[in-house]
C-alpha cells in the first residue's frame, strides 16, 4: 500500500519506533482471545485483542509512558499537562506517578465519574472543563502555554503513536498465520495510526480498517475531504472516541495506510458489549466494543466468510449505572 519511497520511509521510521518502544515497563501483553460464539453467528473466526486487560483498562498506557519516559530532565522537572476523554489522562497519571513527574490533567465536564477518580486515585490533578473533548482540548493548550509545561497529546504525537502501535506487534506475533484483516476503534488516530504503520510495513495484506462512532467519524470525514476536517458537533456516549478532528501525525499515515473506515451506531455498540460479555464474561465500555460491531457490520455487508478477523477490544472504563441503559439498548440492535 505504501506507493512512494517517502511513504515507505516514514513506515520504516515508527517500526523502529514501535520496536524500541519500552512500554513494558508499566504496560502488559495481552492475550489475543478467541470469540466462539461469535465467530460461530459470524461465520468467521473473530479474535479479541484484549487491551481492555491493561493496568488503567485501556491500551492508553502505552503510548502515555512511550512519551513521559522519553522526556528530558528538564521537561521532567517542569511537569505535564494533557486533555483527555478519561482513558489517557488515567495512562498518564499512571506512568507520570511511575516516572516522578507531576501531571495536570484536563477531561471534558462529561467525563465518567470512574475516569476522573482514576485520575486522582493515582496522584495527578484532575480539572473539569467544557462539554466533550474539544473544549477541553483548546483549555489544556491554553494552560500549557502559560506555564511552560509540556503537553502531551493523547493521539497526536510521534511517541504516542509509537506506543499504542505495540498493539500491532504483539499481535503479529501471536498470530503469525493467515490473517485478513485487523478491526480499530478510531478516536483521533493515534491508536489506528501506530496499527497501520506496523502492519503495512511487514504484512501489507493484511487489511487495516477503521471502525468510529457515527457521531465522531472524524477519520472517515477526512478521507472524503482529502484533508483534516473539524466536525461541527461530536456525540459523547462512545466517550473515548468523542473527537472532532483526526491528529495530524495519524492523518498522514493513515492517508495510505487504512483501506477502509465504517461509522456504527450507539445501538450497535451495545449489542456488541453484549456480544464480547457472551464470549469474554467481560464488561467492555462503549468505545471499547466499536471493532466488534464493526466486525458484524463488515461480515454483513460483504458476505465474507471462513476469515480470521481480529478486534481490538480497547478498554473498559464504564460507569457500573451506565450498563442498564446499554443493557436496554443492546436488544434493539437489528442487524
Ligand atoms: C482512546 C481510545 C480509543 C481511540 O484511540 P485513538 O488513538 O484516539 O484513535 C479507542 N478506544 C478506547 C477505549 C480509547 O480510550
Amino acid at each position: 500500500m505504501p506507493v512512494t519511497p517517502a511513504e515507505q520511509a516514514l513506515l520504516e521510521h515508527y517500526v523502529k519506533k514501535i520496536l524500541a518502544a519500552p512500554v513494558y515497563e508499566l504496560a502488559v501483553h495481552t492475550p489475543l482471545q478467541p470469540a466462539p460464539a461469535l465467530s460461530e453467528a459470524l461465520g468467521n473466526r473473530i479474535l479479541l485483542k484484549r487491551e481492555d486487560l491493561q493496568p488503567t483498562f485501556s491500551f492508553k498506557i502505552r503510548g502515555a509512558y512511550n512519551k513521559l519516559v522519553q522526556l528530558t530532565p528538564e521537561q521532567r522537572a517542569m511537569g505535564v499537562i494533557t486533555a483527555s476523554a478519561g482513558n489517557h489522562a488515567q495512562g498518564v497519571a499512571l506512568a507520570a506517578r511511575e516516572l516522578g513527574i507531576s501531571a495536570s490533567i484536563v477531561m471534558p465536564s462529561t467525563t465518567p465519574q470512574l475516569k476522573v477518580l482514576g485520575v486522582r486515585n493515582r496522584g495527578a490533578e484532575a480539572l473539569l472543563h467544557g462539554e466533550s473533548f474539544p473544549f477541553a482540548l483548546a483549555y489544556a493548550l491554553e494552560l500549557a502555554r502559560q506555564t511552560g509545561r509540556e503537553f502531551v497529546s493523547p493521539f497526536d504525537d510521534p511517541e504516542v503513536i509509537a506506543g499504542q502501535g505495540t498493539v500491532a506487534m504483539e499481535i503479529l506475533r501471536q498470530h503469525p498465520g493467515r490473517l485478513e484483516a485487523i478491526f480499530v476503534p478510531v478516536g483521533g488516530g493515534g491508536l489506528i495510526a501506530g496499527i497501520a504503520a506496523y502492519v503495512k510495513y511487514l504484512r501489507p495484506e493484511i487489511r487495516v480498517i477503521g471502525v468510529e462512532s457515527q457521531h465522531s467519524a472524524c477519520l472517515q470525514a477526512a478521507l472524503a475531504a482529502g484533508e483534516r476536517v473539524s466536525l461541527p458537533a461530536v456525540g459523547t456516549f462512545a466517550d473515548g472516541v468523542a473527537v472532532a478532528q483526526i491528529g495530524a501525525h495519524g492523518f498522514e499515515i493513515c492517508r495510505f495506510c487504512v483501506d477502509e473506515v465504517l461509522t456504527v451506531s450507539d445501538d450497535q455498540l451495545c449489542a456488541a458489549i453484549k456480544d464480547i460479555y457472551d464470549d469474554t464474561r467481560s464488561i467492555t465500555e462503549p468505545s471499547g466494543a466499536l471493532a466488534v460491531a464493526g466486525i458484524k457490520h463488515y461480515v454483513a455487508k460483504t458476505g465474507a466468510r471462513d476469515q480470521v478477523l481480529v478486534a481490538i477490544d480497547s478498554g473498559a472504563n464504564i460507569n457500573f449505572d451506565s450498563l442498564r441503559h446499554v443493557a436496554e439498548r443492546a436488544v434493539v440492535d437489528v442487524f
